[in-house]
């Protein structure tokens, strides 16, 4: 596997030196054995730089994103300082924003335990405590992966201490910020010992996050990845002028040229990923949705197909897709544009990562020109238009065509069986353009607003009147992603 150049940078004098190689590391030999048969071969600029302080029993400051293998960086020398297990209880505390990290996190951090008698658990919110409980009861040493939440209910409830950690981990701190868990992530940072290393983790370091970092670093090894140059320029980028009404069968005819792999179609409400995947299933592509109406069994489930390869195509709302991890991702496709420009390079940030190249197309309303502007500066880059030609009347139908349609069982409320059958309901009505129409001329805002006289991030930005959550520069997000 081809990992990008080395860029970390270490503003404090690095003690010990980073390490070229995983062998190079003082690592225990199961640690090792589990880091080859994981596949890594290489440490990535993260790891190599951030590895050799943790395990030196230093404080880390880290600034990277996810897809630059931040994960390891922090799992390797935890779980190598851990895994001989010792004293019973919670030793070891990774905090994270998102259920889907939080299962991520576990699982690397899981198989880099291999053959050790640390165990990994994990415990989030929007699933019942049963498992969850039962996992934290099997004793032993413990490395607990959490989201703030569901840690403040058991502590609540008087399940568990966590006096006995020694290591804590912050990932994602300032998605965490950004999601309110400010008072949570305090809450729990006053139960844990003093005495203690930690992990900073954060994409970006904004002042308040620079504070928190501050009041729970002691005297920091910083390390900085500049995953954003690597992944963009990894990432072939287009846009596409397309009108609301044209979007689908524009999909289609995109799809079509491109075949991809494994993609990611990324929509503006959890409604329309879940009628755009049935619309997506009816033409012949297997396609699962993934947004914040789905259960935590179906979003696992559909995660799973598409991992799996099952399925091609995710659907997804820029809240439901937060923190997953798909490596071989080969396309992004912006169906709508992000509400936050930001949300831009996090969404193409999933293709062209450690070292693969990857796609990213984005269609683009003639009224959202300005926002599109907004998103190219932000990118830093100049992105060329891709022209699909003529549409033709219905788009052309995808490569599993005559495969069985992925269908999930779950609870949901889509009819008995979980997720719409595709082919009940005919495809021709729910595939003309015309379908996508709501009675506002079209269904990708609710809300019925009219047409926009002005770019949506700069409104945003001074509005904020039905926003539920700001974004890193205050955007408003709708709440009802
Ligand atoms: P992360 O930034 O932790 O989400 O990691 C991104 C992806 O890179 C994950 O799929 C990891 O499994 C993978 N990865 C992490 N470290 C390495 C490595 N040293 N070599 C190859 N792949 C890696």
């Amino acid at each position: 596997m081809s990992i990008p150049t080395p860029s970390a940078s270490q503003a404090t004098p690095a003690q010990p030196t980073s390490f070229a190689t995983f062998n190079a590391m003082p690592l225990q030999p199961g640690t090792l054995d589990a880091i080859a048969a994981m596949g890594y071969e290489t440490p990535t600029p993260i790891q190599a730089a951030a590895i050799a302080p943790f395990l030196a029993g230093r404080d880390v400051l880290a600034q990277a994103r996810t897809g630059t293998g931040k994960t390891a960086s922090f799992g390797v020398p935890i779980v190598d300082r851990l895994r001989s297990g010792g004293s019973p209880g919670i030793v070891g505390l990774v905090l994270v924003p998102t259920r889907e990290l939080a299962i991520q996190v576990a699982e690397e951090c899981r198989d880099l335990a291999k053959g050790s008698r640390l165990r990994v658990v994990e415990i989030y919110g929007g699933v019942g405590y049963g498992k969850q409980t039962h996992d934290l009861r099997a004793g032993g040493t413990i490395l607990l992966v959490a989201t703030p939440g569901r840690l403040i209910d058991y502590l609540g409830q008087g399940a568990f201490k966590l006096d006995q950690v020694q290591i804590l981990v912050l990932d994602e701190a300032d998605r965490m910020l950004d999601m309110g868990f400010i008072h949570d992530m305090e809450r729990i940072i006053r139960v844990l010992p003093v005495k203690r290393q930690t992990g900073f983790y954060s994409a970006t370091l904004p002042p308040p996050i620079q504070k928190l970092a501050d009041k729970m670093l002691k005297d920091p090894v910083k390390v900085k990845v500049e995953s954003g140059p690597t992944t963009t320029t990894l990432t072939e980028q287009r846009f596409i002028k397309m009108e609301k009404a044209d979007k689908s069968r524009a999909l289609l005819v995109l799809l079509h040229q491109e075949q991809p792999e494994r993609g990611i179609v990324f929509t503006r409400t959890k409604h329309l990923a879940r009628r755009l995947a049935d619309q997506l299933q009816a033409r012949g592509w297997s396609c699962v949705p993934l947004q914040g109406n789905m259960s935590q069994g179906q979003r696992e489930r559909a995660m799973d197909a598409f991992r799996k390869g099952e399925a091609r195509l995710l659907v997804a709302t820029d809240v439901a897709a937060r923190g997953i991890d798909v490596p071989e991702l080969t396309h992004v496709i912006n169906y709508d544009l992000p509400d936050e420009p930001e949300a831009y390079v996090h969404r193409i940030g999933r293709t062209g990562r450690m070292g693969r190249t990857g796609k990213a197309f984005t269609f683009v309303q003639s009224d959202e020109a300005r926002d599109w502007r907004t998103i190219e500066q932000i990118a830093g880059l100049q992105i060329p238009r891709h022209d699909l030609g003529q549409l033709p009347p219905e788009g052309p139908a995808g490569p599993d065509m005559d495969k069985a349609p992925v269908v999930y069982k779950g609870n949901g409320n889509n009819g008995p069986g979980g997720f719409r059958q595709p082919h009940q309901g005919g495809h021709q009505a729910r595939n003309a353009p015309d379908q996508e129409r709501g009675p506002q001329g079209g269904f990708g805002r609710s809300g019925g607003r009219g047409p926009r006289q002005q770019g949506r991030f700069s409104r945003g930005r001074s509005s904020g009147g039905q926003s539920s959550q700001k974004g890193s520069h205050g955007f408003s997000r709708d709440s009802y992603r």
